[in-house]
Order: C-alpha cells, then sequence, then structure tokens
C-alpha cells in the first residue's frame, strides 16, 4: 500500500525493499493496471479535462475544477475532481451526453482510484475534494465504487476525507439505503431535475422505475439515519423544469428533507436541442426557493471556453469528429445541431 498509494510506484519492480523474487511473482500474479492520459483540454487556473485510455482501449473523462466556492458542503478554496465510475451510462437521460452512445461497462475500483492519481501526478496539484459526478452513474456499479471510496478514504491510501467526497445519483432508491447503511460519512447529491413525476418522467427515464415518492422516502431513510443534509441538483432546462409551480413544489421537497439546492442552467450538448432558461428566468427560480428559506445557489460556469462537455470529448475523441455529434436517440426526440458546448460541473455558485 506504501508503495502504491504514497510512493506512487508504476510498477513492483521500482518496490527495491521487497525481495527480488516477491517483485517477480507479484508482477506475474497481480499486473498493476494503468490509465493514460490522452488528451487534456484547459489550463492550469481553468477547469480542465483529462480524457483517459483505459487497458481495454475505452475512453473516459475526469475534471479538476480548481478553487471555488463551497459547492457541495466542502470548504471553499479546494481542488476538486469530477471522476467517472462507469464507460457510458445506462440511463439514457435525456439531456446528458454521457449516455448518448448507451453502456459499456463498469470501471474497476482501480480505474476509479487511478484517475486522481495520474492528475495529481500531471497537474502536480494535490486533489483535495472528489465528486462522483463524471461519466456513468456510480450507485450502480455500487461495488466497485465502495472499494474504490475505501482506498481512497484510508490513511493508507489516498487519504481523503469522507466527508469531501460526494455521490451523486440520479435517483437509484434501493442503492440510496444500501449506501445510507454503509458506515462511510460521505456526502450525497440527487439528480432532481424535475420537481413532479411529469416533468421528470419526461427527461428521466429512471423515474418510471423509481418516481418522486419513492426516490424521497429513500432520501428521508438516508437523512435520518446519517443526519446529514443532502443536496438535490436542479439543472434549469427552459421550458421544461423552470416554471413557478416546479420551483414552488421543489421548495416542499427540499423543506421535507431539509436539503439544500444547487441550481445549474442547463449546459448545451452538441445534437441536443435543449436550451437554459434567461438570466432572469434563473433568478426568478432562485428566488422563489430563497424566499421560502431554502439555502439554494445558482452555478455559473468557469472556464466557459472550454469546448468539450462531460462525456463529449470521449464522443469526440472516439468518433474522430470534430464539434457536431449529429445524435438521434429514439426517446429524445431531438434532432442534431452543431453548438457550443460546456462541462456540466465547471461552475461556481453565485
Ligand atoms: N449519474 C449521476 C452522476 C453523473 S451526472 C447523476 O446523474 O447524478 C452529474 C450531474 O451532471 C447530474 O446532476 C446530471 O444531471 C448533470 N448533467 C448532465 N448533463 C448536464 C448538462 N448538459 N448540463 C448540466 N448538467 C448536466
Ligand atoms: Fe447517466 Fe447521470 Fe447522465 Fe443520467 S445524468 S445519463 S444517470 S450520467
Amino acid at each position: 500500500m506504501d508503495w502504491l498509494y504514497q510512493k506512487r510506484a508504476g510498477a513492483f519492480e521500482e518496490m527495491t525493499d521487497l525481495p527480488q523474487s516477491l517483485r517477480t511473482r507479484l508482477a506475474e500474479a497481480c499486473p498493476i493496471g494503468k490509465i493514460d492520459i490522452v488528451r487534456v483540454i484547459g489550463s492550469r487556473d481553468t477547469t480542465r479535462k483529462f480524457l483517459f485510455r483505459l487497458m481495454d482501449g475505452n475512453l473516459i473523462e475526469s475534471v479538476l475544477i480548481p478553487a471555488s466556492p463551497a459547492l457541495y458542503g466542502e470548504r471553499s478554496d479546494r481542488r476538486t475532481l469530477c471522476v467517472s465510475t462507469q464507460v457510458g451510462c445506462a440511463y439514457g437521460c435525456k439531456f446528458c451526453a454521457s449516455g448518448l452512445e448507451g453502456f459499456s461497462r463498469n470501471l474497476h475500483a482501480n480505474e476509479i482510484v487511478d484517475q486522481i492519481i495520474a492528475i495529481e501526478r500531471a497537474s502536480g496539484e494535490e486533489i483535495d475534494n472528489l465528486v462522483f459526478m463524471g461519466m456513468g452513474e456510480p450507485l450502480a456499479n455500487f461495488d466497485n465504487m465502495i472499494r474504490a471510496i475505501r482506498i481512497i478514504n484510508a490513511p493508507w491510501g489516498l487519504s481523503i476525507g469522507a466527508r469531501r467526497i460526494t455521490i451523486s445519483t440520479s435517483g437509484l432508491a434501493p442503492q440510496i439505503k444500501k449506501l445510507t447503511d454503509e458506515p462511510l460519512q460521505i456526502r450525497l447529491a440527487i439528480s432532481l431535475h424535475g420537481a413532479t413525476d411529469e416533468v421528470r418522467n419526461q427527461i428521466m427515464p429512471i423515474n418510471r422505475r423509481y418516481n418522486i415518492e419513492t426516490l424521497l422516502s429513500a432520501c428521508d431513510y438516508y437523512v435520518a439515519r446519517k443526519k446529514q443534509r443532502l443536496t438535490f441538483e436542479y439543472i434549469l432546462i427552459a421550458g421544461v423544469n423552470d416554471s413557478d409551480d416546479q420551483a414552488l413544489l421543489l421548495t416542499r421537497h427540499a423543506q421535507r428533507l431539509s436539503a439544500k439546492v444547487n441550481l445549474i442552467p442547463y449546459n448545451t450538448v452538441d445534437g441536443l436541442l435543449w436550451s437554459r432558461p434567461s438570466r432572469n428566468r434563473q433568478e426568478k427560480f432562485l428566488s422563489i426557493l430563497r424566499a421560502h428559506g431554502i439555502p439554494a445557489t445558482l452555478r455559473r460556469e468557469k472556464g466557459g471556453d472550454i469546448d468539450a462537455a462531460c462525456g463529449q470529448l470521449r464522443l469526440q475523441t472516439k468518433q474522430g469528429r470534430d464539434r457536431t455529434i449529429a445524435v438521434s436517440r429514439p426517446h429524445s426526440g431531438v434532432k442534431a445541431r452543431p453548438g457550443k458546448t460546456f462541462c456540466a460541473h465547471s461552475k461556481a455558485d453565485v
């Protein structure tokens, strides 16, 4: 563990205080996996996106977000890394780039941990906050995610405190309960994006399996046992979920769980026609939440010049294409179009 996680050795051969015969045997029995950075976009003081090639050739992304005000309850001035947990995503939310090509496979625990190690090595910076908000649904890869978090959290591992780790889920109710029963004090964010089943069904197929009431009662269970505040993430999509009525209903859900709300103006994805509401509408939505005493923030982009969204850098590289990705998903009901793209996660609160 010392060699792997403290000294960050890349091969057993480097572990010079182990007998040569043991090094040889270990190298044969359990080769150390490696993930290679194949592309980096962004600069030191903005959000940087890293594209990795896994051992089997699959591509995934991580996003390094420099010091920004507290997004998920952590202290400010932290370097936050947004990691992926799956190659692609099976949940097919209609606004998201990560699910556009469907699901390929779960990441192994080491492939999750290696995103942190490789980026710390490449950037020379230490990661002190972690959000599971990259490609994939973390709770659908439960066992590998928990194994990775144990390594990330352990004093012999990467020593990142559990309270500095946030898992985001689109709403896998049974797994939220399972996570509650884990002893780790990690934070939870729920991608709500709609305050009624009608709205949520329209954009998040998972809601047909676990509707809002089922999801919220899993959250009740979490809040009662963990005694921790959870966060609702709420993307604002023009004409879909940004009405005053939705804001009012959202306040009720937030009050029920004493949750805070992060409002995220929708980030355009090439090929999808959804758009963000006007600044006025965003502010109005925020003001309704605040008028009801809900702790709420509205995010704006950092590093908005970076031209690839989470999930999209991978698509572009894989397909050898540039900006325009013609996607027609049977259920998306939208036409392809080229567009400026931002990462979903490169924001700061206002
Ligand atoms: N699968 C998990 C975690 C990965 S997605 C989840 O859905 O929560 C992380 C967050 O980014 C989610 O809240 C997701 O809804 C949001 N997101 C996806 N595409 C987005 C976009 N184009 N603009 C803004 N947020 C987006
Ligand atoms: Fe998957 Fe999350 Fe994207 Fe939905 S928002 S498709 S669950 S990564």
